[in-house]
């Protein structure tokens, strides 16, 4: 290899483009109960759900307007 005429900078060794660009993305997938999307292997936030199941108690802030 031919000799580097720059050394890497160190500000720029920890975060290298094509190493890091895709640490930044959040991968989801559509929810099977209410198609939000969600991350996949993880309880959906919307409905609660994971693998068919209700797994979590959501509060449902539209439900609870009214006392009685
Ligand atoms: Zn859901």
């Amino acid at each position: 290899m031919a000799n580097l005429k720059w050394k890497t900078p160190r500000s720029k060794t920890r975060s290298r483009r094509a190493a890091n660009w895709k640490l930044n993305r959040v991968t989801t997938v559509e929810c099977a109960q209410c198609h939000a999307p969600k991350r996949p292997h993880f309880i959906c936030e919307q409905c609660g759900t994971y693998a068919g199941r209700q797994v979590i108690e959501v509060k449902d802030d539209h439900a609870g307007q009214k006392h009685g």
